[in-house]
């Protein structure tokens, strides 16, 4: 029986082993942790955003290649649920979560297949990985273990990650990373005046552009925190900063429609409505912390009202560091891999998940990637297999 590991036990490895075990694969997966699927336990706030309908390719980075690793899985996908027993909903955002809204069951479910299909999971961390001329040898702190194949999953640099660990892994085994930036993260700004706006959320239209030129647009809520901005809008602005691999944002600016449903022209009759003075008509619009913070800037620096409300700018100042990012975006150089997916130095190591330099916004896209991902090279081991 041909012998398949998996390195990681994130949605990449439990779907990859679920695939191949199911086949007739013997296969092991290898896991640092404790406890399988850590951090798809803690996804969407642990009610794990699964996956997007429709999805989309656009949301990724390399959508090119992001649509090559998971054409096949969405024909499949239900399927593939459906065997696994996964029941899921769509929220009105088209956002995949189980139904019954916890990470934590749809680990039960890949557990309990796995344990029905003989899966073997070691809870050691793997040190290094050599390619042999038919597969792979893996070492651990004390072991080592010969593999046919072995899928490389070990995800992004992100969250609470010992990133050196990995980082050298990546070195000893002379993979190819393109440089890494945190994804899906909050961003730090220039500042607000009105402190009491720390905490506060509001639904906007919140834009980036670099000298004019608009690199983002999207309605959404954001999230004042002390020090610049969070919330699932300012996550997918941080994507596009994130993929620009900058070390420095200047001349990024992030505006704020903070009434992008209401026209100058309704806008106006509100402010200027005779019956209130000018703060009340402005607490009227969106309450107390925004009318101080709007009379702070137009009486002190002269700011024009309405730019105040409808494009209240922010300076991009850094994104917040890789430990407090989702995603990592960079990984894994595509350039690095052979067409089945499998790395050209180690042929017989198949990369997939977040490790590759790929990422998505959120919404389920990560997830789904790490799915599909796997199912990719699922495919390409079974096909190289059986020849
Ligand atoms: C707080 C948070 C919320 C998120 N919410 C969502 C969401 O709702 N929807 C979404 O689509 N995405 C979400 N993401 C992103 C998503 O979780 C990841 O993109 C996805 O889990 C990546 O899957 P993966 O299999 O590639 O890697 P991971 O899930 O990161 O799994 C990798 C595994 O490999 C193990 N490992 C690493 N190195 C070694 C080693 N040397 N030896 C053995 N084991 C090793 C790790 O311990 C880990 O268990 C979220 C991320 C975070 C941090």
């Amino acid at each position: 029986m041909k012998r398949i590991a998996f390195i990681g036990s994130g949605p990449s490895s439990l779907m990859g082993a679920f695939l191949l075990s199911k086949k007739g694969f013997s296969c092991t997966i290898f896991e640092r942790e404790t406890e399988i699927g850590k951090r798809l336990k803690i996804s969407g706030n642990g009610r794990c955003n699964l996956f997007h309908h429709p999805l989309d390719f656009k949301y990724y980075k390399n959508q090119e290649f992001a649509k090559k690793y998971m054409e096949e899985f969405l024909l499949h996908e239900q399927e593939i649920f459906n065997e696994l027993g996964l029941l899921t909903f769509d929220d009105e955002e088209g956002r995949t979560y189980p139904l019954s809204k916890e990470g934590k069951q749809v680990i039960s479910l890949f557990m309990n297949a796995l344990k029905r299909n003989g899966v073997k999971i070691i809870y050691k961390e793997v040190k290094n990985i050599i390619n042999l001329r038919d597969g792979v040898k893996i070492y651990t702190e004390n072991e080592e273990y010969v593999f046919d194949e072995c899928v490389f999953a070990i995800g992004g640099f992100s969250y609470r990650y010992p990133y050196e660990e990995k980082l050298s892994l990546c070195q000893k085994m002379n993979l190819s990373l393109t440089p890494l930036s945190p994804s899906l993260t909050p961003i730090k700004t220039s500042s607000y005046h009105n402190k009491n706006l720390e905490g506060r959320r509001y639904q906007v239209l919140l834009s980036l552009t670099k000298d004019h030129k608009q690199l983002f647009t999207e309605k959404g809520e954001i999230l004042f925190k002390k020090d610049g901005i969070s919330g699932i809008v300012t996550f997918n602005l941080s994507c596009v900063l994130a993929r620009l691999h900058l070390a420095d944002y200047k001349g990024y600016q992030i505006h704020i429609d903070f009434l992008p449903n209401i026209s100058h022209d309704e806008l106006k009759k509100i402010i200027y409505h005779p019956s209130f003075p000018l703060e009340e008509n402005l607490e009227r619009l969106l309450g107390k912390e925004l009318q101080e913070e709007w009379m702070y800037w137009m009486k002190n620096k002269k700011k024009d009202l309405f730019s105040l409300i409808k494009d209240y700018t922010l300076d991009v100042i850094s994104l917040y560091p890789l430990k407090d990012s989702q995603v990592t975006s960079g990984g894994i150089n595509l350039s690095s891999l052979n067409k089945d997916g499998s790395l050209i130095h180690m042929n017989h190591v198949f990369p997939c998940g977040e490790i590759l330099d790929i990422d998505g916004a959120s919404g389920g896209y990560n997830i789904a990637f790490a799915f599909g991902s796997a199912y990719f090279v699922c495919q390409s081991i079974i096909c190289r297999l059986k020849k």
